[in-house]
């Protein structure tokens, strides 16, 4: 069996105590991580993987049919804090095993369920050969991971479907609010809804791969998301299903495939503001796609704004291979920006950051004049007006390969330089 250790460092509390007093920040979260709650939708092809990123913290919600490992360390996952099985289904639990030998993980959750099958027996023999996890059940309970938190949802009586028994999730950072529940199905959407479990949210998860059988108009009406995620691809079974997909539209959701999108990321504020960025399985080898950036209503007009189609002119590069050993010339790796518009730009709270999420925010009346171009150096330096200093110990920019992506201060991406 499992060892039962609570490790101090994720607090993991039964009942609701936590959700009257903020968590504690955690100990080693990075202060140039931007403050918020970055869930990222892996594409993994038909199945899920979420990741969940706050504060210096990971959770990975299901790890597809096989495990993202290429897609978590280009992300610079070393660890996983919370790994959640939202329910023992080949396209959920698949990577499991792989993800459970090649990374850390402190605690290991799934619904408590057994299955009969050859990949499930394979997990639950590399859990019971890791007394390093501690194992929990998916009992109503509330977890701080960073500076947000994740409730874990009661699950139906009975035995029933697995699918039906998905783990359901609300995460929450501030007045930002996710939904996530595996591949749960009308019964426990149902289920839930009737208990008034659905609270308002701005991103739902498409429950069960935006199947039809995955939503209902009383879940939709209780969940309203601004932002829908269907993690799916190639498959037999319908999904995502042409009945879901109109209910989605109807309720005014913005939706993203990761079929379509590959990877989506979706920032969420604490003001509950959020912005969605895709393309980032330039990790898997795919082209890389146009940013892309949504902001809900509070700052709708300008936030659909894709880089295509908002040329407001930034170019952005790097210069990622310093002179020498990139830790000991840290100011001869930079990145440069430049205005191609014929306006001023004000940078005051944009941020730059790499695919490892460090992440650089301009000071407030930071600017950069038409036609001119700054240097972000990543050591450290007196600033002036053509060259910036990060104050970082280490370098930043993978010489194998990296993305900085130069965010505004709405959350629009304004920039990306792959390489
Ligand atoms: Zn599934």
């Amino acid at each position: 069996m499992l060892r039962l250790l609570f490790l101090a460092a994720l607090q993991v509390e039964a009942g609701p105590a936590l959700a009257q007093s903020p968590p504690p920040p955690s100990a080693d979260s990075r202060p140039d991580e931007p403050s918020g709650l970055v869930l990222t939708f892996l594409d993994v092809g038909q199945g899920d993987a979420v990741l969940i990123q706050a504060g210096g913290r990971t959770a990975l919600v299901d790890a597809g049919p096989s495990a993202p490992l290429d897609e978590l360390r280009r992300r610079g996952i070393t660890s996983v804090d919370l790994l959640v099985a939202t329910h023992p289904h080949q396209d959920h639990i698949g990577g499991m095993d792989d993800v459970l030998a090649a990374l850390p993980v402190r605690f290991y959750m799934d619904n408590g369920r057994t299955h009969t099958t050859a990949t499930y027996l394979r997990l639950v023999n590399r859990l019971e050969a890791s007394p390093d996890v501690t194992y929990l059940e998916a009992t109503p309970r509330r977890i701080a991971l960073g500076e947000a938190e994740i409730e874990v949802l009661p699950l139906p009586p009975g035995p029933g479907e697995h699918n039906d028994r998905s783990i359901g999730l609300v995460v929450r950072f501030g007045d930002f609010e996710a939904f996530l529940s595996g591949d749960s199905e009308k019964g426990e959407l149902t289920w839930w809804t009737d208990r008034g479990a659905i609270p308002d949210v701005e991103l739902l998860k498409a429950p069960h791969h935006g199947g039809d059988n995955g939503v209902t108009d009383a879940f939709l009406g209780a969940a309203r998301p601004e932002v829908v995620v269907m993690s799916v691809g190639p498959n037999s079974y319908g999904h995502p299903g042409t009945g879901a997909l109109a209910a989605y539209a109807a309720a005014g959701a913005r939706v993203e495939r990761t079929d379509r999108a590959g990877s989506v990321t979706v920032v969420g504020r604490a003001d509950g503001s959020w912005a969605v960025e895709m393309g980032a399985t330039i990790a898997t080898g795919r082209p890389a796609t146009a940013g892309d950036a949504g902001e809900n209503q509070r700052t709708a007009g300008a936030g659909t704004d894709a880089i295509a189609s908002n040329p407001a002119s930034v170019d952005l590069h790097v210069v990622a291979d310093a002179p020498g050993n990139d830790h000991h010339n840290l100011n001869g790796e930079y990145a440069v920006l430049r205005n191609d518009g014929s306006a001023a730009l004000d940078l005051s709270g944009w941020v730059l950051c790499d695919l490892a999420r460090h992440c650089y925010r301009f000071q407030r009346g930071a600017r950069l004049d038409a036609g001119a171009s700054l240097s972000l150096h990543t050591g450290s330096g007196r600033d002036d007006e053509g060259r910036l200093y990060w104050g970082r110990r280490q370098a930043v920019w993978n010489n194998s390969g990296d993305t900085a992506v130069l965010t505004d201060a709405e959350g629009r991406v304004r920039a990306r330089h792959v390489y």
